[in-house]
């Protein structure tokens, strides 16, 4: 098919050029007395993407999940309880990972279309008196149902309970692109992926660690030998890895981290909003609605938007790839055939974002939800363009 293939799915995200260039080089000796100065400053520089001052950051090559596991095999111990909320696809996962490792999950259970529940934690940890839990893992953007949760709030619970778990944050459909403060939410381990909001190749996991984080690594009894952030550590003193790293992505990295900052944090922040804003009011005019039941809660990287009676959200997404050549995400678990997804993290902008809403709207029409063709797109372009005024009179 001619034209640009449109990738409207939350991750794998649209890869800008300068990132595609920065990675398209030779290989080189990882192990070369420069290589640090790459390394170093890189590793200096993520500490701005997560906001922290106090923490340390690790790249292994892998991705989110991965991330995951050196954030539970670093810190914790077998039989060690933690607690976790399951609501929606990602959650589900990260607590079938720490069941794997043999932790005790204390589950809470709650409908997919919620954030973690904040109130329910601060009881259950109120409640432990004998601070049995070790940690809180808390999901900061679901990318199954589009619904964000409340870290401050978590942090909070925490503090209020006089609780010394330590906080764990998947943020890996948030971090580079939702605001994310891993100091002021006294986070202990923020977990991200490259192929999400760093706008990067799939093939790196990124991880924040707190001080207290690194504390607990030194007594954990879990273990891992290639995620050992204390042997990781040693080696990233000087700029070096105790493996052979992904020195290209490295370098893609190091391109991604300088466009993000350019644009400054909150200026990502900023524009996520306004994009995801423009979609919600597409999915108003539709008269359709969005997983999320809270909207002050609703994601600004990716829509998980309910398909009327009667249409196959499946249907909906195969047929957008098929005949328009545009990728959408389907339905996960039980959301399947009752959503499509559309993701707008990382390098998007407006006119990119009306394209694909007039893409959804072709493609709803033809798999029978009657949809007036435009109404999402118009909605879309009235937000902007008001949006866009706003922000040139701040500028000015
Ligand atoms: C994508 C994603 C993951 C999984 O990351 P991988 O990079 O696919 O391993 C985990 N959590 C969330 C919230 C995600 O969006």
């Amino acid at each position: 098919m001619a034209g640009y293939h449109q990738l409207f799915i939350p991750g794998p995200t649209n890869m800008p050029d300068r990132i595609r260039s920065a990675i398209d080089r030779p290989m080189e000796n990882h192990r070369a007395p420069d290589f640090g100065e790459l390394t170093l400053p890189l590793l200096e520089d993520l500490k701005k993407v997560f906001k922290t001052e106090h923490g340390r950051v690790f790249v292994f090559p892998g991705t989110g999940t991965g991330g995951w596991e050196a954030t539970i095999t670093n810190t914790l111990s077998p039989g060690d309880t933690v607690l976790a909320a399951r609501h929606g696809q990602f959650s589900d996962q990260w607590i079938q990972l720490c069941q794997a490792h043999g932790l005790n999950v204390r589950v809470c259970d709650r409908s997919w279309h919620e954030g973690a529940p904040v109130q329910q934690f601060a009881e259950i940890l109120q409640a432990d008196t004998d601070h049995e839990i070790k940690a809180v893992l808390t999901c900061h953007n679901e990318t199954a149902t589009g619904v964000t949760s409340d870290i401050a709030g978590v942090r909070r619970a925490l503090d209020d309970a006089g609780h010394p778990a330590l906080l764990f944050v998947d943020g890996v459909s948030s971090i580079a692109s939702l605001d994310f403060r891993m100091d002021e939410w006294g986070v202990d381990a923020a977990v991200t992926g490259s192929q999400k909001g760093f706008m990067m190749p799939t093939g790196l996991a990124i991880v924040a660690v707190s001080p207290k984080a690194l504390e607990a690594a030194k007594t954990s009894k879990l273990g891992s030998f290639y995620f050992d952030f204390q042997r990781n550590g040693m080696s990233h003193q000087n700029g070096f890895f105790p493996y052979t790293p992904a020195t290209t992505l490295l370098y893609g990295l190091r391109e991604s981290v300088n466009m993000l900052l350019e644009e400054g944090m909150d200026n990502v922040a900023a524009r996520h909003n306004r994009l995801a804003e423009g979609v919600r009011k597409a999915v108003d005019a539709w008269g359709l609605s969005l997983c999320g039941n809270d909207p002050a809660l609703h994601s600004d990287t990716v829509s998980t938007v309910m398909v009327p009676e009667g249409v196959d959200g499946g249907a909906v997404v195969r047929h957008a790839y098929e005949r328009y050549d545009m990728a959408l995400g389907g339905g996960l678990g039980p959301l399947a055939g009752k959503v499509f997804r559309i993701g707008h993290m990382g390098y998007v902008n407006e006119v990119m974002l009306l394209g694909a809403l007039a893409g959804v709207e072709m493609a709803l029409n033809d798999c029978g939800a009657a949809i007036q063709p435009g109404s999402g797109v118009a909605a879309a372009q009235n937000h902007f363009r008001a949006a866009g005024a706003a922000t040139a009179m701040a500028a000015e």
